[in-house]
């Protein structure tokens, strides 16, 4: 069974305060062409994404330098009930190589703006403890990890872990063994827009 982890991207859809907002425009229409296509103009952080280290590393790599076996592992769901704890993590058994999740429930008011102005940071010892299990990727339900000045950001795509950000449906993952698929498009810059796919 296989649980869609992504949000739809329309010119709707929210973007984190100050990026650029999603452009949808025709380049044919069925009316005059018989067939559609569209220019898409679209920021690398919008809707669920991907950061690569390069977004917040000076000489950090690039998305597309990213090895593919980094987009795919054995995922990791933490529930979060208010703030971020080493305890909670720890718990969770995070293994080398994992793609750990972080289930807040703030994906339920993602169309308000307490999605941007109220959400949990993950804290440094719980981003240096995932460091040190050398995991994949780190995902959340929420606009971003950290906050300005992101720092957590940085210790986190300083090890060369990436981060997703705007998950949804997390709750399906509670307590379950699952597989995480993440591939986003292979742009040379610092991020992209990613389908993510729990397996079940
Ligand atoms: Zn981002």
């Amino acid at each position: 069974m296989f649980i869609d982890l992504s949000v739809s991207i329309n010119e709707q859809t929210p973007v984190y305060p100050g990026d650029p907002k999603t452009k949808i425009k025709p380049a044919a229409k069925w009316a005059s062409n018989t067939y559609r296509d569209h220019y898409v103009s679209i920021g690398t952080h919008a809707g669920t994404h991907v950061d690569a280290p390069w977004h917040m590393v000076k000489d950090g790599i690039t998305l597309d330098k990213i090895p593919v076996e980094q987009f795919t592992g054995r995922g990791v769901c933490v529930q979060i009930n208010g703030q971020f704890d080493l305890a909670t993590v720890k718990k969770a058994d995070v293994q080398p190589n994992d793609i750990v999740l972080f289930y807040t429930g703030m994906s339920k008011v993602y169309d308000k703006s307490e999605y941007y102005d109220n959400y949990p940071s993950i804290n440094n010892e719980v981003a240096k403890y995932l460091v040190k299990q050398k995991v994949k990727m780190v995902g959340v339900d929420m606009c971003s990890v950290d906050k300005p000045p992101f720092l957590i950001h940085r210790v986190l795509l300083g090890a060369n872990i990436l981060i997703i950000e705007n998950l949804t449906n997390l709750e399906e993952l509670v307590n379950k063994n699952f597989t995480v698929y993440a591939f986003p498009i292979k742009l040379q810059i610092d991020g992209a827009p990613v389908r993510v796919i729990a397996k079940l």
